[in-house]
């Protein structure tokens, strides 16, 4: 245990000048690497151990739970905390605190219910029943983010949490009253989706009836408790008599809000930040409050920390040369004293299966030189990336973990697909479990265990058991008949086709797609997307082999289907860049870096300069993150975010030449096309001839195939994927395309 001078000792003069600086408002702003975390740690044990408060009068709260953790491990390492029950968490977990102690006082039990975005769609799903909608007409998603949005939105114009608390508690005697002043102000809204606005109202009723919160109304409610109960907020006002913030660039106006009146009776708040480091812009984070702190808090502290501990100059003049283009930026020079012994590595594969090879072998090598698992991370920018990386992981025996997230193949929808597809094949029992009833087919226990009887004496599999006994009164339910006759249905008219088109047809017949179509989750229709693209790379790959079937197929990919999971400590980490964030290791791979991907062509098309300046801090954040060797990979193919070939990130290019090695074969030709192409979607944002002209669902005409309606909108590649009435679909550049 470190005490008193000790806890000074080992920081450098600016960062000894923040921890000592306890009293009043005080901001740290600085580049990444630089000891913001470790200042902050300090700071705390500080303020317990030499200034003599006890830990629950100390708010310390960062972003995500991860950040959270760390922060107080960091923290423990450096006080002695007891039993004592410390506030060192997320905005969340602080408002669930608040929120147990006073909820009553809405009329709510002190043992209310918190929903996870699983549970909202749950919920949502029986809205969708009850008000007969369909996936054409609205998706949970787009459900979630209006509810999101009225909730937010609306707050600090109408008071929203009042309103929807007032709302839920009185339902029935307000409505009308609160309709009216609600419904009006929000007409251009619900006029413009009242399908949206209808679901709202319903999702509302049932969140009082089962007296649940959802993860937005955490900090909503609490806004309003404090609002409405003077006496709460005072409680908390005394009890808080420091406040630290952590990650402060990706607050929220609502966050803001928050601290604003929590600090207001002893004034003592420390933030810091680091704007380059802003990555949640699209979930509502202000950066601009973290710039204008000292005009919001006076008086204020700024304490700047130039010193990066983390990186290698390679490794830090990369990810400066690469943030250096943005915009919308204030400089900073962060420097190092390390002495760099590695360049950053580019390396370009041919292939996919090259890249992930290619990880896999550095790796190796690694480990020869007696490195170990635990300080190598591999990150990418969209979560589908990782299904070729991990199969590659695990042909070379490699141990990881997927950190905060889910392995590829563990992930619901491609369990799904690939059940569905075994059931074509081998009809296993494990397979037919988990899609008998998906979608459901109200087949419940007292059928499955009949079934099962049957099949034990018979000792068959489930599925020839139902077969052969459908008539069996017990069994003759007509969801099981349709369960049949879809399984022998696409066996039929399987014969002769290729597997990804037989997987693409399962998805369909089986409703499958109606089901991810109406969850309107991006990154599960992106997952499938990608199984679908790996099984036509997988046919290409064998197109001279004879026995390329389903059988073979599925075979092969039990591989990766059937590992063991031992949760070990000493693994690879692998996981999305966002997850990230805070975190650092000696060996970084950045994977699956190519345009479309990384820079997120779906970013830019929505937020233009903006969005593209966000995924610019998110390359920043990523290559930060190293301490000795930094990878920067990507690999040609097709790919379905790109609608075409996949080129270089301008990301990789964007790193000065002097800085990089490259390795694997990137020819010169594809460089140029990969700079022509990078050149052409920049010009793109300043264009007017925009994309954002045209939406999916518009119908266009073209001069050779006639009519049809767009199903996607690419901004970066500036074309339209039209299926045209004539029966097939093409990927037309904006010029060509009329709108009709
Ligand atoms: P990020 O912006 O990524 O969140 P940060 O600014 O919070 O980074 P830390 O994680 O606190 O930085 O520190 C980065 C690394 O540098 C850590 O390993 C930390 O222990 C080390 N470090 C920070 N300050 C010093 C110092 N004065 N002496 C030695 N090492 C330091
Ligand atoms: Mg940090």
């Amino acid at each position: 245990m470190e005490h008193g001078t000790n806890l000074l000792e080992g920081l450098n003069d600016e960062q000894r000048q923040a921890v000592l600086a306890t009293e009043g408002y005080v901001r740290v702003i600085a580049g990444a690497g630089s000891g913001k975390t470790k200042t902050l740690a300090h700071r705390f044990a500080y303020i317990v151990n030499e200034v003599g408060i006890n830990p629950s009068n100390i708010l310390c709260v960062t972003f995500t739970n991860k950040a959270a953790q760390e922060m107080k491990s960091r923290v423990r390492k450096l006080v002695d905390m007891g039993n004592i029950n410390d506030l060192i968490c997320t905005y969340h977990g602080f408002c669930v605190k608040v929120l147990r102690e006073d909820i009553y006082r809405l009329g709510y039990p002190r043992q209310f219910i918190i929903v996870d975005k699983e549970d909202q769609k749950a919920i949502l799903k029986e809205v969708f029943e009850e008000l007969n909608i369909k996936s054409d007409k609205s998706t949970y998603k787009k459900v979630l983010t209006a509810i999101n949005g009225w909730k937010n939105e609306i707050y600090p114009e109408y008071g929203c949490p009042s309103y929807i608390c007032e709302y839920i508690n009185t339902y029935d005697a307000k409505r009308q009253k609160l309709f009216a002043s609600f419904g009006e102000s929000l007409c251009a809204d619900c006029n413009a989706n009242p399908i949206n606005w209808k679901c709202f109202i319903k999702y509302l009723e049932k969140q009082k009836k089962a007296f649940v919160l959802d993860f937005d109304d955490l900090m909503l409610y609490t806004l309003y408790l404090f609002e409405t109960f003077p006496e709460v907020l005072a409680k908390w006002q005394n009890r808080l008599d420091y406040i630290m913030v952590d990650e402060t660039q990706d607050n929220s106006k609502i966050q803001w809000n928050l601290v604003g009146k929590l600090q207001k009776k002893n004034k003592n708040l420390f933030v810091v930040g680091d704007p380059d480091q802003c990555i949640y812009e699209w979930r509502g984070a202000f950066p601009e409050a973290l710039n204008s702190f000292d005009e919001d808090f006076t008086p204020c502290q700024t304490i700047i920390l130039n010193r990066n501990y983390r990186s290698t100059p390679n490794i830090l003049d990369a990810a400066n040369s690469v943030i250096s283009n943005n915009v919308e930026r204030i400089h900073k020079d962060l420097y190092t004293t390390k002495v760099s012994t590695n360049r950053v590595i580019h390396f370009h594969g041919k292939t996919e299966q090259e890249e992930g090879d290619y990880i896999a072998k550095i790796i190796i090598g690694h480990l020869e030189k007696g490195e170990k698992l635990s300080d190598i991370a591999i990150l990418f920018r969209a979560a589908h990336v990782s299904r070729y990386i991990e199969q590659s992981l695990i042909r070379h025996k490699l141990s990881y973990i997927a950190y905060g997230g889910i392995r590829f193949f563990e992930r619901r929808e491609i369990k799904d697909i690939l059940s569905y597809l075994r059931m074509l094949d081998s009809a296993d029992d494990i397979s037919f479990k988990r899609v008998i009833n998906l979608p459901t087919r109200k087949l419940g226990k007292v059928f499955l265990s009949t079934l099962q009887e049957i099949a034990d004496v018979d000792g068959e599999t489930l599925y020839n058991t139902l077969k052969k006994h459908i008539n069996n009164p017990k069994l003759n339910k007509q969801g099981a008949k349709d369960f049949i006759e879809l399984i022998e249905k696409v066996k039929m008219s399987m014969q002769g086709m290729s597997i990804s088109d037989i997987t693409q047809l399962i998805i369909k017949e089986s409703l499958l797609e109606e089901i991810y179509r109406t969850e309107g989750d991006q990154e599960r229709l992106d997952n499938i997307a990608e199984l679908i693209a790996s099984i036509k790379l997988y046919e290409d790959n064998n197109v001279n082999e004879e026995d390329v079937s389903l059988t073979k197929y599925l075979q092969d990919i039990a591989l990766y289907t059937n590992i063991d999971y031992q949760q070990d400590t000493e693994s690879i980490k692998i996981m999305t860049i966002h997850q990230a964030k805070g975190l650092e290791f000696p060996i970084v791979f950045v994977a699956g870096m190519s345009e479309g991907i990384f820079p997120s062509h779906r970013t830019i098309r929505d937020r233009k300069y903006r969005g593209l300046e966000e995924e610019r801090r998110l390359a920043y954040v990523a290559y930060t993150r190293a301490e000795k060797e930094l990878y920067l990979t990507e690999s040609e193919g097709y790919h379905f975010e790109m609608m075409g070939y996949k080129y270089p990130s301008r990301f990789i290019f964007e790193v000065k030449d002097n800085l990089l090695v490259r390795e694997g074969i990137l020819t010169k030709e594809l460089e140029n096309s990969a700079r022509e192409y990078i050149k052409k979607s920049t010009d793109s944002l300043n264009s007017t001839t925009n994309a954002d002209q045209y939406t999916d669902g518009d119908k266009v005409t073209h001069k050779l195939f006639g009519d049809g309606k767009i199903i996607s909108v690419n901004e970066m590649n500036q074309t339209l994927e039209i299926s045209f009435e004539k029966g097939f679909t093409k990927h037309i550049s904006i010029e060509k395309a009329d709108k009709v």
